[in-house]
């Protein structure tokens, strides 16, 4: 469905400049920007995928990932098509690459959503996912805005690239956040995402300033990405220019679109994992299996509080306010005390492709 864009600037001649994102496309009349769904219709810019929902399904929220938001829990996923990278290694191309029109979608209104997400078992809320949810930057903001009122939680999983006055807006309503931070090097960014570094720092910056629930992913790609030495400077920078409370999520590759490279190796993975744990107090490595860097200790006493296992989660350790049960230390902030923490597992909404 088409509706009028929120950030723009009418320019001469009919054209449009959109300022939702740092790309800041210039769009002659009848043009599309760069992440598919914003076009300029006659001097007025448009969002041509409103509650268009290519994936929906029922998630743990360990899916994501968030480790520390409500663990054992599940929430409503949804996404649309569309994204404002190209990263040559997505492994949901066939969306986020996808033209609209050129992938099954089902229309859903805002308020269609929130009625699902109450209806669901168990559901905490709504997270927006799958491909980027900034470029669907109308229906994120109308639903979450719905969601609050429902008394539901939202949680957006984005590459951070977005301009800071819609980010301010998105930090009403979205509760917690996990940011990709894809490579801490700008050639990275230009070459295989077709963005640049710098703002997605500064929105993880302005993130945590406004003390929202945030963590961070980064996925290992065998000779793009997993020089040891950059990869130190990263979590450094996350630890001093954010928290070294933050998590990370170090995540293993596995080819994808239009990388080829083989899968990250464990040897990789844990290496960094030790890198990490130097800067940055939760470190978990996702993506791989048998290696038992999914728990969650605690930082002071060193107890195990979460036992992970795909995503059959048992908060062994905590207490109901979320506390260390041995010393008593806060450690996860939001949690839920619930008996349906073991054994969530996805199950699809909409029909498979
Ligand atoms: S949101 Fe889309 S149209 Fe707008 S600046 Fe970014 S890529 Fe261009």
């Amino acid at each position: 469905m088409k509706t009028k864009a929120s950030y723009f600037i009418e320019k001469e001649g009919k054209a449009v400049q959109c300022i939702l994102c740092p790309h800041n496309c210039i769009l002659k009349d009848g043009a599309v920007g760069i992440c598919r769904v914003r076009q300029n219709n006659k001097g007025q810019l448009e969002t041509i995928n409103f509650g268009d929902i290519t994936a929906l399904a029922i998630d743990p929220i360990e899916k994501k990932p968030l480790y520390h938001f409500y663990p054992g829990t599940q929430i409503l996923s949804v996404g649309t098509n569309g994204c404002n990278m190209s990263c040559k290694f997505c492994q949901n191309h066939h969306i986020s690459q996808a033209n609209s029109n050129s992938y099954f979608a089902r229309s859903f209104s805002p308020e269609d959503i929130i009625d699902l997400a109450k209806r669901q078992k168990d559901n905490i809320g709504i997270a927006f996912t799958y491909n980027e949810p900034s470029i669907f930057f109308e229906f994120l903001i109308e639903t979450s805005k719905l969601a609050k009122i429902a008394g539901l939680k939202n949680v957006m999983i984005s590459n951070g690239y977005i301009n800071r006055k819609p980010l301010l807006e998105i930090l009403e309503t979205i509760d917690a956040f996990n940011i990709d931070l894809k490579a801490f090097n700008d050639k990275f960014y230009k070459k295989i995402t077709k963005s640049k570094l710098q703002p997605v720092l500064e929105t993880l910056k302005t993130i945590n300033a406004q003390e929202k629930h945030l963590e961070i992913t980064h996925l290992v790609i065998p000779n793009l990405n997993d020089d040891p030495v950059e990869f130190e400077e990263m979590v450094k920078w996350i630890s001093s220019e954010l928290s070294p409370w933050i998590p990370l999520h170090i995540s293993r590759y596995f080819p994808h679109f239009e990388v080829s490279y083989p899968p990250t190796p464990i040897s990789t993975l844990l290496s960094f994992f030790e890198i990490a744990k130097q800067y940055l107090q939760h470190v978990y490595v996702g993506n791989a299996q048998n290696i038992e860097k999914s728990d969650t200790y605690c930082p002071n006493c060193k107890e195990l509080l979460i036992e992970r296992e795909f995503y059959n989660i048992d908060t062994v350790g905590l207490d109901p306010n979320g506390k260390c049960t041995h010393c008593h230390t806060p450690v996860i902030k939001n949690f839920k005390d619930n008996e349906n923490q073991t054994a969530s597992r996805s199950r699809k909404v909409l029909p498979s492709q």
